[in-house]
């Protein structure tokens, strides 16, 4: 089981057209809950300009959320006008490869953004498409989280020692 992420980001943002061309990303896969809203089903500035601005480049894009709130996916798919899951399973794989049969792309030019590693990161690489970590937006979260997020905070570190030997 691959734990780690291929890439870290702070935010969903950060991820740019030139990034995603370099690594023959065509699609990218995201999740809802602290990767695109807050608790309060927030967004944050500049998050639809980024999936327009890609969208016009080509990039092609689905939503695969675990969350069974169909009217907060639907809000978030309708705002950002782009298909999407829910109640996924992730880090089970159907969810994912639906999402590449929605885009119409191959697993190797696919990323998936999630803030969570047990099934966003987990996931994405049980299907050999690119892993994005993002920081979850929100620190108030839901219970099941919280309980998941001392590992998380343990997994970025030893992550972040790894890249930081392997440019030595
Ligand atoms: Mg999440």
């Amino acid at each position: 089981m691959v734990i780690y992420p291929d890439f870290y980001f702070d935010n969903v943002r950060d991820v740019k057209l030139e990034f995603l061309q370099k690594n023959n990303i065509k699609g990218l896969i995201l999740d809802i809950d602290n990767t695109l809203i807050d608790f309060d089903r927030k967004f944050e500035d500049g998050t639809e300009q980024w999936v327009d601005d890609l969208k016009k480049a080509g990039v092609k894009f689905c939503i695969v959320s675990n969350t069974n709130k169909v009217d907060k996916v639907k809000y978030v798919a309708e705002t950002l006008d782009i298909p999407y899951f829910y109640f996924s399973k992730k880090p089970f794989k159907k969810g994912f490869m639906k999402a590449k049969d929605e885009m119409g792309l191959k697993v190797e030019n696919i990323a998936a953004i999630g803030d969570q590693i047990m099934t966003d990161v987990i996931g994405a690489n049980r299907c050999k498409m690119f892993s994005i970590l993002v920081k979850p937006i929100a620190e108030k979260d839901i219970f099941i989280t919280r309980i998941k997020r001392p590992i998380e905070n343990i997994i970025i570190k030893r992550y972040l020692k790894k890249k930081e030997k392997e440019k030595v």
